[in-house]
């Protein structure tokens, strides 16, 4: 299991973007490059059209190591608008999985 995990709480996810800025940002990405992107879903619960918001991580996610040796907070965490993201160790964040209705925990090996 991966040391370190980023939990996304995409049920406060208001699809604001600010992740995939600051993670540009943060490592000069160009437009269309990004260590996490945040994708639109929208369906028909049978009395309302509802859209949901899904940020996943990329392959380009380095959990901003960097950042984080140095005490500072991956740079999508500190920016999301909503605070529904958390960074930490993966068994950590795991525990509170159970406490969450939609809520993914991705693991990332950083190179
Ligand atoms: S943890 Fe860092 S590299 Fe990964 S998505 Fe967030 S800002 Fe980008
Ligand atoms: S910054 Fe937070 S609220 Fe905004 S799109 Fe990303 S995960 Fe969602």
């Amino acid at each position: 299991m991966a040391k370190y995990g980023m939990l996304i709480d995409y049920d406060f996810c208001t699809g604001c973007h600010s992740c995939e800025v600051a993670c540009q940002q943060e490592h000069n990405y160009p437009v269309g490059k990004n260590g996490i992107r945040v994708t639109e879903h929208e369906y028909d619960t049978g009395e309302k059209i509802k859209i949901d918001f899904m940020p996943f991580l990329t392959d380009l996610c380095d959990l901003c190591m960097p950042r984080v040796a140095e005490g500072e907070k991956p740079a999508c965490v500190k920016h999301c608008q909503s605070a529904c993201m958390e960074f930490g160790l993966t068994k950590d964040l795991a525990k509170t999985l159970g406490d969450k209705s939609k809520v993914v925990l991705y693991t990332v090996q950083p190179g």
